[in-house]
């Protein structure tokens, strides 16, 4: 049965101190749990702990071993009888570390000879290593204490401050760890085996000496550079913007390449999949420096946001999530382009938490119920989740935002909190009720908002009518109106911003401002208008919905030209680049098309616009991003669009013009990792794609020589993407290379699967399959399989949705598969099915049967189970 929100019960049991000892081995190894209980005496609830795949040594209560008929293991939950409030348990069990395929619990990382030993445990992976009541509400006070082979496990590291160390006989050694504050099992987290370190001393704002220690397996730990300066960047940010200090002397980092997610903010010992932590010139893009950054930063605020304060149940895993995935977006913005970040974020909310808003897998950031609750580390909840944070920052202004959080982190500092304790600080302490924003929480969809104007030349007035309307959901049919600021400006004809006056305002006029739309429909009145303006509607992406508004291709080639506001620049590029697609399909380009390539190719040739900007402005939407539009999708067809789109804007351009800003951007080419550096190489690729649409008898040579000379990946990998996209003589010769140059080093080798993994058309699936039997080609490694499986289904719709349904029943195939191995990766693989309701009748077909036939196999995974039910949701 799904387990529901409202069905929420405080812990009927606490703990109140752990002590765990481990005996460390690849094989199997052993913990002994003692656990001091707590409860309240009144109650009758039978002490119940959570426990999986456990096998059980012994059990003692109050130093006495437990009779076999005092105690019950069965569906996962151990149930003892006897105990008071005050009593100590203490188990003993036995786990199977290099058995543990699914990277849950504790397990192996690399192979039985060379790798290591580690933990994942958000969200109930702790009861894969004790029995414990395994709830983020249950918070306690650990001492860890590791016992292994000297030899084979020289590092041992736990959460918290290191308490002593020591040899034992038999060349075993010893360490104990113990944390200070109080947590849940989920940020429990222990590591140990042959790992290399760099370290960093850091003294935080309110005087605590901290040494900062980030670990790797030694053929990466000098790729680990990057990430300590981001780290040292992220805590002074943290101190800075939001008073928040380090609370340990102590801060480990730990590099894997076996990881499911991104990362883990387990406390004192964050875990990274190495994807997000290592970086150098050699082999990472200026992507993944940035993406280091932003995760090495999302991780080490948790430790507020999700640590000192956690969550209640996993219902409000948003109120960490999404406040993380904000503050982190607001880290990222000041450390480079805040338009440019801003660009980012959203597009991957359109790319990625929209088509979930809009199909079967349809729940709101705080869901009502799950089956799994891995199935709920979603983009809703952590994307759309920070959204809705940053909808109430706005709200509130810089101050008012920073005098909430004060009393949000006060009030619930070591506490289990809910996203209902959030809005009360933020409200409270600017004296505002901000108990309408809940709704946002609680309702799936994306809002539709509606904009219409009115000039009345004779009053001079503007008339700006704004109406909401929310879709059912497959989980809701009933949807309300819901708070959404409108931030808005007015533009002349001449592309100036006009001074705004409101009927409520006396103060000052300012040329931007919000207007909040909390009904069904409300009219807001400019006065002083001198002439019929053009709004600029929802700057900066205000709310997290989509606007609808009866723009005219000249009111959008106006802000693309003149909007002084990157963010919003960009945005009306991208709402008349699909006018212009919108023409192209309907078999009737016009003003729309004009516009766009006019407005782009004369922003090309002025290079006003900053570099960076200027590649995004001649970027149009993704396809997945136009397939969401659409009621009867043939993603053939929009690739066959978009790619028709890009190749009038390249011939608009011009190939001669298109070449000389190659040649100059390529004169400058360095492996310098300033912005100005990123943005020169950005621009550089998007030219030379455009470049080989056109005259790829010119560009293939440019990308092949490209190739050969790149100083690092960026450069590297973007001519090797746009030799094998244009099937060039010389793709064969450069795809081996890369193969060698890279075989020793995962994270470039994944590059090497993706890029082939998206070329685009009928052909992917024959050449994934060709890929998958590649010798480094494994299901059991969460990144190649993302790599190449991930890359081939989520971002290569055309291959993907092969006419003849052959990219279904082949992702059906492999999810059975890899569901046997790790349930987490398959669920989350199986949600490229997502969306198959709205494909063309044919394609929908082929879908609903492989969908149908994966739902009937027996033995699936919780995990895998739900997604697929879910999905088959009409
Ligand atoms: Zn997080």
């Amino acid at each position: 049965a799904p387990t529901r929100l409202d069905a929420y019960r405080a812990p009927a049991w606490r703990v109140e101190t752990v002590e765990l000892a481990f005996d460390l081995a690849i094989d199997t190894t052993e913990v002994t749990a003692r656990l001091r209980l707590r409860c309240d005496p009144t109650q009758t609830q039978p002490l119940r702990l959570d426990g999986e795949n456990l096998e059980l040594l012994s059990i003692a209560l109050d130093g006495t071993a437990l009779a076999a008929d005092a105690y019950r293991y069965a569906n996962n939950v151990l149930e003892i009888d006897g105990a008071r409030d005050g009593s100590v348990l203490e188990t003993r069990v036995r786990l199977r570390p290099a058995a543990n395929t699914a990277l849950e619990g504790l397990y192996l990382s690399g192979s039985a000879e060379a790798g290591f030993l580690l933990t994942q445990c958000e969200a109930e992976g702790f009861r894969h290593i004790t029995f414990f009541p395994d709830r983020p509400d249950v918070q306690a006070l650990y001492t860890v204490t590791l016992r292994a082979d000297r030899d084979r496990f020289p590092v041992l590291l736990a959460g918290g401050n290191p308490d002593g160390a020591g040899e034992l006989d038999d060349g075993r050694h010893w360490a104990r760890f113990v944390d200070p504050h109080p947590k849940p099992g989920y940020l429990f987290a222990v590591v140990a085996g042959r790992l290399q370190s760099i370290e960093r001393d850091y003294l935080t704002a309110d005087g605590r000496a901290v040494t900062l220690k980030i670990w790797a397996e030694a053929d990466v730990i000098d790729r680990c550079d990057y990430a300590m300066d981001a780290l040292e960047r992220a805590m002074r940010w943290d101190e800075r913007t939001y008073g928040r200090n380090y609370d340990l002397d102590v801060f480990h980092v730990v590099a894997t390449h076996d990881f499911n997610m991104g990362a883990m903010e387990n406390k004192g010992l964050n875990i990274f999949n190495a994807k997000y932590l290592l970086a150098d010139p050699g082999s990472s893009t200026d992507d993944e420096y940035r993406h280091v950054e932003s995760v090495i930063a999302h991780e080490y605020f948790h430790n507020w946001s999700g640590n000192r304060v956690t969550c209640r149940d996993w219902f409000q895993l948003s109120l960490k999530e999404g406040l993380t995935v904000f503050r982190e977006q607001s880290f990222s913005a000041d450390m480079n382009s805040a338009p440019l970040k801003r660009i980012e974020d959203v597009s991957l909310l359109r790319r990625a938490q929209f088509p979930e808003d809009a199909g079967p897998l349809a729940h709101p950031v705080r869901p009502a119920q799950y089956s799994e609750i891995n199935n709920f580390y979603t983009a809703t909840v952590y994307e759309k989740g920070a959204e809705l944070v940053r909808m109430l920052a706005g709200r509130l202004g810089r101050e008012g935002f920073r005098r909430g959080m004060d009393l949000y982190f006060a009030r619930n500092d070591g506490k289990a909190a809910t996203l209902e304790d959030f809005l009360a600080a933020l409200g409270e302490a600017n004296h505002t009720d901000l108990g309408p924003y809940l709704a946002w929480y609680a309702q799936a969809g994306t809002p539709r908002l509606q904009a219409r104007g009115e000039y009345d030349e004779a009053r001079r007035s503007y008339a700006l009518t704004l109406r909401q309307h929310t879709p059912a959901t497959a989980s809701q049919a009933q949807t309300h109106p819901l708070p959404i600021p409108v931030k808005l400006a007015l533009f002349d004809r001449d592309g100036r911003m006009m001074p705004l006056h409101m009927d409520a305002q006396t103060s000052k006029a300012a040329t931007e401002t919000v207007v909040v739309l909390d009904t069904d429909e409300s009219t807001f009145v400019f006065h002083d208008v001198p002439s019929a303006p053009v709004p600029s509607l929802l700057r900066g992406f205000s709310a997290p919905v989509i606007l609808e508004c009866d723009y005219d291709a000249a009111e959008l080639a106006l802000l693309l030209r003149h909007d002084p506001d990157g963010f919003n620049r960009w945005e009306a590029g991208q709402q008349l680049a699909t006018l212009a697609y919108a023409e192209l399909r309907d078999g009737a380009p016009g003003h729309a098309l004009d516009a766009w390539l006019g407005a782009l190719s004369d922003l090309f040739a002025r290079g006003e616009v900053e570099q960076a900007l200027l590649a995004n402005l001649l970027t149009p939407p993704t396809e997945v991003e136009w397939a969401e539009r659409e009621a009867r999708v043939d993603p053939a067809r929009i690739h066959a669009l978009r790619q028709q789109l890009q190749r009038q804007l390249a011939e608009r351009i011009g190939a001669e013009a298109l070449q000389q800003r190659y040649r100059t951007l390529a004169g400058e080419a360095s492996a310098a990792l300033d912005a100005a550096s990123q943005a020169q190489r950005r621009l550089k690729q998007r030219v030379l794609e455009l470049l080989c649409l056109i005259a790829p008898d010119v560009a293939q040579p440019l990308a092949a020589a490209q190739y050969d000379s790149a100083p690092g990946m960026t450069d590297r990998l973007g001519a090797l993407a746009v030799l094998l996209r244009s099937d060039a003589p010389q793709a064969a010769a450069a795809r081996a290379h890369y193969r060698q140059r890279h075989a020793d080093n995962a994270l470039a080798l994944d590059k090497w699967f993706t890029v082939q993994a998206q070329v685009p058309g009928e052909a992917a699936l024959d050449r994934v399959l060709m890929l998958e039997r590649d010798p480094a080609f494994t299901l059991k490694n969460p990144n190649r399989v993302q790599s190449l499986l991930g890359a081939f289904v989520r971002a290569n719709p055309s291959g993907f949705h092969r006419a003849d349904g052959a990219g279904y029943r082949f992702l059906a195939e492999r999810l059975v598969q890899l569901d046997a191995l790790n349930p987490q990766v398959a669920a989350r693989l199986a949600t490229a099915f997502n969306g198959w309701q709205r494909l063309e009748p044919g394609r929908r077909q082929a879908a609903r049967a492989v969908i149908e036939d994966v739902a009937d196999r027996d033995g699936l995974s919780r995990n895998l189970r739900e997604i697929v039910a879910n999905v088959l949701k009409q």
